[in-house]
């Protein structure tokens, strides 16, 4: 059974933040910084790229309101606001959700680190990807 279909349940506790019909946003056990929450949708599918557009969108109002909200609260300076995508991408959770992870100072426990790595041809890349 999905942890997240069990807190939706609530056959199993969480800190309950905001709930409406559609999404649940409950703070992460873990706690990687003071107030991170996640904001997830009830209806079980595993990644964003699942997601219909509807939820998907009421979801993301929801991560700006709860975010701005946190930020007042807990006079955070700043945000990350993400969502991994499978296992190759940190997800361990298989039920979508959108992690809002309040900064303090650069210093703190939420390490996200971009490093460029080998160049890319971008005009064939862009002829590749373009939509
Ligand atoms: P992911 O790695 O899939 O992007 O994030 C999953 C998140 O869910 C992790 O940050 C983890 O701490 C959190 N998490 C896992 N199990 C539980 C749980 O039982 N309760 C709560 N509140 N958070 C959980
Ligand atoms: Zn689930």
């Amino acid at each position: 059974m999905c942890i997240f279909c069990s807190i939706i349940k609530k056959e199993i506790p969480a800190g309950i933040l905001y709930e409406d019909e559609d999404v649940i946003a409950f703070l992460d056990i873990s706690q990687v910084t003071k107030g991170h929450t996640l904001i997830v949708p009830k209806k079980h599918v595993e990644t964003m790229l699942d997601c219909e557009e509807e939820t998907l969108a009421h979801v993301m109002m929801l991560a700006k309101k709860i975010g701005n909200h946190l930020m007042n609260k807990l006079s955070a300076n700043g945000m990350n606001v993400l969502s991994n995508v499978y296992q190759a991408a940190g997800q361990s959770v298989p039920h979508f959700h959108v992690h809002l992870i309040p900064r303090y100072d650069e210093n703190d426990a939420c390490i996200i680190h971009f490093e460029e790595s080998e160049k890319q041809d971008l005009d064939a890349l862009q002829s590749l990807l373009k939509l």
